[in-house]
């Protein structure tokens, strides 16, 4: 076998070959009148020509290798652009940006015009992104099955303060360079229709679905590419099309147009991303889009094993299946059908290779977010999978009788069916009943999820319910997004931590090193310049690099407090206008944030921010003290330059609320000191960090209870607090150019009539003392550039590295490939 070395063997005369062939034959462009597009097409493609073969030989080491993968089921990956990033896992970054100039080319240039795959919402999508480059990073065995989104989540633009959404059309016409189609992969699946009984040769019954219509799976292979070690992992994505020939019985009875119906409803099934995060929807299409994922990756994973000659009992010896949230839980009673129906397997042989193959992350508490389907609608869609749900049901109730003889109450609990006008099907009691493991995403909610979510089901199966503290890939949030960071680590450390991120911690070593604070404070004020620049070129604000940059990116919820924050502007801006004796150091304040599109009150919360910003920016009393930038359409592009532009973190979530966070861990690793409660993994950032490095505020999860019990009021609260009434106030004085006025109302009538359910008024005195310090502790530069050298000294366990070594170790069971 040939040999495999650390990094890409690179000719770069051929590969300026390569280049110009695809311009000139696969986009029919010339050479002298290109634009940057096409020539990052090009270089797109022939990049890609070097992945999909590494992802072919792969493929092959996996096969051979006769040990056991990782499939990561996710309805979203939010991978960001893959060009820059993949140079850089390539090790040919420094070759590729000299073979571009010897074109006459800007690489940097032509990395600009990549559009962001946005193929997921926020941190769900983001971290399966961050995971499968871990997993390849490792050399796991892995596939990452998601859907092939026609339009990723939507594009967001203001006019007067309001957010527009736009389709966001993310292949260029042309294509998207690295993607690749794999025909013999296809798959056909099923839905509606009914279910039957016959007798076999044998003279045994079995159960047979007829689906009334069937849709075919395209499969699109992304590469997953392992830094600097040359293995190739598949992300397969999911197009649904109508199968062709489309239906032949009307198109010969000359009903042409009638025939092509189902091949437009077939388009429709994965031609958006559902928008919402953290709520469920609960729209017949969504459940549409699960089952056709689950269906095209549970079989996809079968042909596979029987192909590498594996009996179908052994599947679950050689197949992992983690399910990202509840969005796949239908591949439970799909992997049972295929297994009953097709494979002829008995009950217990069939839920013994089930109930060792799948495990279940759970993302949240919040009651809105967890899915429940209605059990008329899966009995229409899929009438087959009811029946096991119901079998599967029948079973589990049989084990709580066994534990708790004649308790009603805890079977009422625990039953997959919940009981009500009409019957839902609680998908997350079917994950936990259905899996080996389950996980809480950071050491706090997962303790949470024991003790609120399911307490019983943690007695009934005594140690399923674990933790694997979320983490993100170095290689894109630090080494690509900050390059001159990295360099300064590299020179001081040597070149291996971004495999390494726990290697960080010998940079703590030089926190008191005055040359060293230098430089690192000069490369924070760099990076503050770029995206100054950025800001002055798209957003036509000026922006001052000495001032604090105060960053919250992150999408727009009620439970992220975004109105907390702005209360905390208005506060400042008050003070600067009534109080003489108010100093304060320069505050730019940084929102970036999409609104679910029907979510009014964060779209409210949107508008506000953007009103307010209005007038603080171009008010001349407050001499430039105070900056407001929203800046829109966040996504990973834009967080990749606002990140190591960041003074300070907000991570402000109501306690018990952010199940992890993940922007969290990005900003710290970038040397933003984190402004937080005690919520998610901003508990463990704590930890690592120490207390003089981050600052804490707010109630604990069990003061929220509390507060909660004892009966809340937040009027006491405003009636006490003159800062916050005066804060509160200013929402509905005409102190800011407002045509809708019902958006401020709004956000002032659900903080004191609406009960303020996320207890803003609650934190905003400590939230403030908080600030307060910050203000103080930026003025001793020395200090502070102390602290930030060691938050990012400190975060190397937050490495997406360490999330997949404990899901490895604890859950998956995996083994490394062999070199
Ligand atoms: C990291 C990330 C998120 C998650 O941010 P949180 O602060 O953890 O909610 C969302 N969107 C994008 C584009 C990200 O990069």
């Amino acid at each position: 076998m040939k040999k495999r070395g650390q990094t890409q063997q690179f000719d770069k005369a051929s590969f300026k070959a390569s280049v110009k062939k695809h311009l000139i034959t696969t986009y029919a462009q010339n050479i002298e009148t290109a634009s940057d597009k096409h020539w990052y097409l090009a270089v797109g493609k022939a990049l890609a020509e070097i992945s999909t073969g590494n992802l072919l030989e792969t493929e092959k080491r996996v096969a051979n290798a006769q040990t056991r993968s990782v499939n990561y089921f996710s309805l979203e990956f939010l991978i960001g652009r893959l060009t820059g990033n993949n140079l850089i896992s390539l090790g040919l970054y420094e070759q590729i940006s000299d073979a571009v100039a010897e074109l006459g080319l800007q690489l940097t240039d032509l990395l600009e015009q990549e559009r962001d795959p946005a193929l997921g919402n926020g941190g769900l999508g983001r971290l399966a992104a961050c995971f499968m480059d871990s997993l390849a990073a490792q050399e796991f065995p892995s596939v990452g099955y998601g859907l092939h989104y026609q339009y990723g989540l939507f594009q967001q633009s203001f006019i007067d303060g309001h957010q527009i959404e736009l389709p966001d059309a993310w292949r260029a016409a042309e294509g998207y360079p690295w993607e690749v189609q794999r025909p013999e992969l296809n798959k056909f699946v099923g839905l509606y229709g009914d279910v039957s009984t016959y007798t076999d040769e044998k003279g045994q019954q079995h159960r047979r679905w007829n689906p009334a219509v069937t849709l075919q799976g395209i499969a699109w292979d992304l590469p997953i590419i392992g830094y600097q070690n040359q293995s190739v992992f598949p992300l397969r994505l999911w197009e649904c099309r109508a199968p062709v020939p489309f239906n032949l019985a009307k198109f010969n009875d000359g009903d042409y147009v009638g025939a092509q119906q189902t091949q437009i409803a077939a388009g429709n099934v994965t031609k958006i991303l559902y928008p919402n995060d953290n709520h469920d929807q609960g729209k017949v299409l969504r459940l549409t889009q699960q089952y056709f994922h689950c269906a095209c990756s549970i079989a996809d994973i079968i042909c596979r094993h029987l192909k590498n000659g594996h009996e179908i009992k052994s599947l679950s010896k050689f197949e992992a299946i983690q399910l990202n949230d509840t969005h796949p839980t239908i591949a439970i009673p799909e992997l049972m059908r295929v297994l009953l129906d097709e494979h002829k397997l008995s009950w217990n042989d069939a839920w013994e290779i089930v109930s060792n193959t799948f495990a279940y992350t759970n993302h949240t508490l919040l009651p809105e977010a967890l899915e429940t389907w209605s059990e008329a609608l899966i009995g229409e869609l899929l009438p087959r999978h009811l029946e096991i749900i119901f079998e599967i049901n029948h079973r589990l109730m049989v084990q709580v009788e066994a534990k708790w003889p004649g308790n009603n109450e805890v079977k009422r609990k625990l039953s997959i069916i919940a009981e009500g006008k009409s019957r839902m099907v609680r998908m997350a009691n079917l994950c936990v009943a259905s899996t080996y493991a389950v996980n809480g995403v950071a050491a706090l909610h997962s303790e949470l999820v024991k003790r609120d979510l399911f307490p019983e089901f943690d007695e009934l199966f005594p140690g399923r319910l674990q933790n694997v503290t979320n983490g993100i890939t170095p290689r894109r949030w630090l080494k690509y997004c900050n390059p001159q960071l990295s360099a300064l680590i590299s020179e001081k450390i040597g070149t291996e931590w971004p495999a390494h991120l726990e290697q960080l911690e010998a940079i703590s070593q030089f926190a008191n090193d005055t040359k060293f604070q230098q430089r690192f404070a000069e490369i924070k004020k760099q990076n503050k310049q770029r995206f100054a620049d950025w800001v002055a070129e798209n957003l036509d604000i000026e922006l001052d690099t000495n001032a604090i940059f105060d960053v919250q990116i992150k999408r727009l919820h009620e439970y992220k407090r975004q109105h907390l924050n702005l209360l905390h502007i208005l506060s400042l801006y008050h003070r600067l206008l009534n109080d003489p004796t108010f100093d304060m150091h320069p505050r730019v304040f940084i929102f970036a944030a999409k609104a679910a599109p029907g979510y009014a009150l964060a779209k409210d919360i949107i508008y506000a921010i953007n009103k307010v910003a209005d007038k603080v920016n171009n008010d001349p009393r407050l001499e430039g003290k105070l900056k407001v930038v929203f800046v829109p359409d966040y996504r990973v592009s834009l967080a990749e330059i606002i990140i190591p532009a960041a003074d300070v973190s907000e991570q402000i979530s109501t306690a018990g609320k952010e199940a992890s966070g993940t922007g969290n861990m990005k900003l710290a690793l970038n040397g933003a000191l984190t402004i937080g409660t005690m919520d998610g993994a901003n508990v463990e950032i704590r930890e690592e960090v120490g207390d003089d490095n981050i600052f804490i505020f707010g109630l604990l999860v069990d003061d929220v209870e509390k507060l909660k019990a004892e009966g809340y009021n937040p009027h006491a609260y405003y009636e006490q607090d003159s800062l916050l009434k005066a804060s509160i106030d200013l929402l509905d004085n005409n102190e800011f150019d407002v045509t809708d006025c019902a958006a401020f109302s709004n956000i002032r009538h659900n903080l004191l009539e609406g009960g303020d359910p996320y207890l803003v008024l609650a934190d905003f005195a400590d939230y403030v003392n908080a600030h307060n310090r910050i203000d103080a502790e930026y003025r001793n530069q020395t200090q502070w550039v102390k602290k930030t050298i060691l938050n990012t000294a400190l975060v190397g366990k937050f490495s997406s590295d360490r999330s997949i070594r404990d899901y490895v170790n604890n859950i998956w069971k995996l083994t490394a490939l062999p070199k």
